[in-house]
């Protein structure tokens, strides 16, 4: 199976920072391209200064951490679908738990942005999970399926506009816990089950699930090898070229 790797850079690196990054990247063998697919999300000034620097490898696919909900207008700070198209982003992050929990976002706007990106032709990562109350209060099931539901129900979801889920849970995100894989296994067969029924079976068998939160080489063998995991969503450890590319290699292996 062909595994995706995502990286998460969040609020991190500069211009200068990235440069450097992706000429380390660059500087090392290609992973197997039929076994692995590296995603990068930067943050906004990094991705637009990335695209005529000819640094990036070719192997590394370039996305955005957010996209506003409108393709263009008088929106003060915003970032439209056809601004990161042209600094070379094919991606786009929708919904990412410090997006919902940090700036407030809601499931509406979530899904605005998410049919924005798509009309605009951006490939939707779409994060969605569950806080710790969530889950200790037994509502993880109730909870993927309200933002899977809020965010894709009644979208015109197509093959080409390779759109993936990222199960995060809040609380394992920067906090240095993982998921269990059991705990992984069950979020991701109700994804699976909810975007067959939202999506259709033909669209949904070939969405790739993500698991995202705390992800690190000594913990990802164990979650890479679950069958419900398509892949990876990575912070803290994607900041670092070395790290990022030993998780790389396990995907590819
Ligand atoms: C993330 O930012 O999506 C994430 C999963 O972060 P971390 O790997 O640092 O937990």
């Amino acid at each position: 199976m062909r595994h995706v790797i995502a990286g998460n850079w969040k609020m991190y690196k500069d211009s200068e920072q990235a440069r450097k990054y992706f000429q380390e990247l660059g500087s090392r063998a290609a992973p197997d391209a039929s076994r692995v697919e590296v995603l990068m999300f930067p943050g906004f000034v990094a991705l637009g200064s990335l695209a005529c620097q000819g640094v990036v490898p070719s192997w590394v696919s370039l996305g955005a951490q957010d996209v506003s909900s409108e393709p263009e207008g008088a929106f003060t700070g915003e970032v439209s679908p056809s601004m990161i198209r042209a600094a070379g982003g094919t991606f786009v992050l929708l919904g990412h738990s410090e997006r919902r929990h940090v700036v407030g976002e809601s499931d509406a706007l979530v899904r605005a942005k998410l049919l924005n990106a798509v009309q605009g032709g951006l490939s939707p990562v779409l994060c969605i999970g569950e806080s710790l109350k969530e889950r200790e209060e037994g509502r993880v099931r109730e909870v993927l399926f309200r933002q899977l539901d809020s965010a894709l129900a009644g979208a015109c979801i197509t093959p080409a506009m390779r759109l993936m889920i990222a199960y995060e849970p809040v609380w394992a995100i920067g906090t240095g816990v993982n998921a269990l894989p059991v705990q992984i296994d069950e979020a991701h067969a109700l994804v699976r089950e909810r975007i067959t029924e939202l999506l259709g079976p033909g669209i949904a068998r070939d969405v790739p699930i993500l698991y995202g939160g705390s992800i690190k080489p000594a913990n990802f063998a164990e979650i890479i090898a679950l069958k419900s995991v398509d892949g990876g969503l990575v912070g803290g450890v994607s900041l670092s070229p070395v790290t990022f590319m030993e998780l790389v290699t396990m995907a590819a292996g």
